[in-house]
């Protein structure tokens, strides 16, 4: 190898921006160079929402003047320079070929493709690659893959509180805080009739004079990609981040627990924090994250079901799911158990639908590129469940059009939970249910067409319908799944006629959504 003078190409990939990841351990400004890519793959390999493309843009250009400004050397490809090259790998690899630096390091990806794109130009240089462990994170994947072993069946509520004892999170002489582990139960509450009422609005976060550039690149690069940018007000600095933390921390936190799982018209945010997008990018610290929600309880300022619920999202949730994405990938990515082969209906990416609820979750996604969970979870994923899309469709839809989409948190959440395709590792029964789930949780249905409770006719609810016919279509598979014996007890009820009625509603129902772009 050449002598030159790069001795490390430190690899910072978009999800990566964090000043204290183990990469800048010993970083030696004299010789040792940062390198960053905008690549258009990372943008088309699934078809990206441009609000998506212009956060991961703006954060990554933020990113590299702060380490500019602390006198580090960054070598950065911008998207608009010219002759940039399709692939990360490829800009790698001739990078590598032209600073010749002695080693190549970087924190592990967070996507299985991405590591082994980077791992095969690396080797392909001719170089080993020096892997560091992602310090993000509160648990690693060697963790996870020993609490996996020997169990029949993973849960969360078992990780979570090993989490929780290891580190000292809400718990008090080794005992959880309050006397008990999880406030699940306290998260289900609903506006009733008369609605939430006057909602804190989040802090915004006007464009800068790089986002503003960035915008104008995704608008002449990606023009015909899904989403508006008339709404971008994400944080894209770790400074914005802290802000937005405190905002829900002071405003929202109080009122998380109760209305966790509530759906409202038009009230794309209700009481939800909105830090996943600064979580994901390595903007925020998930251990400061924790910390602050402990503090609100401690304080007085905000409720234990608040705090609990919360925090079993980001040191639960949060940390369950990246365990479940490396166990399994790649062949993750290929499971489908209910054999679901449809394609994904033409309005998801338009939100051009005479479904209320659909149009409403779809609506805010197109806007803000944000969605909460019980939208992605009983709106979009439940529909898509019920008609049986194929859930790699689905995937690529959520990993598309969402602003803190990272495969690693994406997957599971998709395609084990949402969809149950990877034959009940994320969720032990499918989250099947009518459109009276969404009735008694939002008032989307008295803006409707259709009514909630009717499985045929004209004004028939498609849920309902689906619902139904998913039931009937899956009975055999289901049948040996204990937590669904009530739901297939309701099937058996049903009228052998009324259920051929619901049935050939159904099949004309799937028919119509065939078309797709
Ligand atoms: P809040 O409701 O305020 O929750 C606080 C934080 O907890 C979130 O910021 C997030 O970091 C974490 N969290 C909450 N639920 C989960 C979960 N199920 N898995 C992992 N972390 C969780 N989350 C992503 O970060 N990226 C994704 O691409 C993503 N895709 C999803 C796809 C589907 C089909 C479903 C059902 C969920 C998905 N989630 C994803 C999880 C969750 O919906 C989002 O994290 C959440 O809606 C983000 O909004 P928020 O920051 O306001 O979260
Ligand atoms: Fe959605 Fe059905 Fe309610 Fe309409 S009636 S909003 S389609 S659940």
């Amino acid at each position: 190898m050449p002598q030159t003078n790069t001795d490390r190409l430190a690899i910072v990939l978009g999800d990566q921006l964090n000043v204290d990841s183990a990469l800048f351990d010993g970083f030696d400004a004299e010789a040792d160079v940062v390198w960053m890519a905008e690549v258009p793959v990372e943008s088309t390999h699934v078809w990206t929402h441009k609000a998506r493309i212009a956060l991961f843009l703006s954060a990554m250009r933020h990113f590299r003047d702060l380490l500019r400004k602390d006198g580090l050397a960054v070598d950065y490809r911008q998207l608009d320079d010219e002759g940039v090259r399709p692939t990360l790998g490829e800009e790698l690899a001739a990078t590598i070929g032209r600073l010749k630096p002695q080693r190549v390091a970087m924190v592990h990806a967070g996507e299985w493709r991405v590591q082994r794109e980077i791992e095969s130009a690396v080797e392909a240089a001719g170089f080993e690659l020096e892997v560091l462990p992602d310090r993000h994170f509160l648990s690693t994947p060697e963790e996870f893959a020993a609490h996996a072993k020997g169990r029949k069946q993973l849960r969360l509520e078992f990780f979570y509180r090993e989490l929780r004892r290891k580190h000292g999170v809400l718990l008090e002489d080794g005992e959880p805080t309050g006397g008990k582990w999880n406030y699940d139960a306290a998260n289900r509450g609903t506006f009733g009739k008369s609605g939430p009422g006057e909602l804190p609005e989040p802090l915004a976060f006007s464009p800068d004079k790089t986002t503003r550039e960035v915008f104008r690149l995704v608008e002449s690069e990606f023009p015909e990609h899904p989403g508006s940018l008339d709404h971008f007000d994400w944080p894209t600095t770790p400074e914005e981040a802290e802000r937005a933390l405190d905002d829900f921390i002071e405003h929202r936190l109080p009122s998380f627990g109760q209305y966790q799982d509530a759906l409202w018209t038009d009230e794309p945010f209700l009481y939800h924090s909105l830090i996943s997008s600064s979580l994901n990018l390595k903007l925020l610290d998930p251990r400061e994250v924790i910390r602050r929600a402990e503090e609100a309880y401690h304080s007085g300022a905000a409720p234990l079901e608040s705090v609990e619920g919360f925090i079993r999202q980001i040191l639960g949730w949060r940390e369950y799911v990246r365990g479940i994405y490396w166990l399994h990938m790649p062949e993750y990515l290929e499971r489908n158990t209910l054999g679901a082969n449809r394609p994904l209906p033409e309005f998801y990416w338009t939100g051009d639908t005479e479904m209320n609820c659909l149009r409403q979750a779809i609506g805010q996604t197109l806007e803000h590129g944000y969605a909460h969970h019980i939208q992605r979870l009983m709106v979009t994923g439940l529909f898509a469940l019920l008609v049986g899309v194929d859930p790699r469709a689905v995937h690529e839809w959520y990993l598309a059009v969402y602003v803190d989409a990272v495969e690693w948190v994406e997957l599971p959440n998709t395609l084990g939970m949402s969809q149950y395709a990877d034959d009940g590792v994320m969720a032990s029964k499918p989250y099947c249910a009518s459109g009276n789930y969404i009735h008694r949780m939002s008032n989307y249905c008295g803006g409707c067409k259709f009514d909630p409770k009717k499985a045929v006719g004209d004004d028939a609810c498609p849920f309902t319908t689906l619902y139904w016919d998913f039931l009937a279509r899956n009975e055999r598979r289901l049948r040996g799944n204990n937590r669904m014996t009530m739901q297939l007890k309701n099937l058996e009820r049903k009228d052998a006629d009324e259920l051929a009625a619901i049935r050939e509603q159904a099949e004309a129902l799937r028919e119509e959504l065939k078309d797709v772009r």
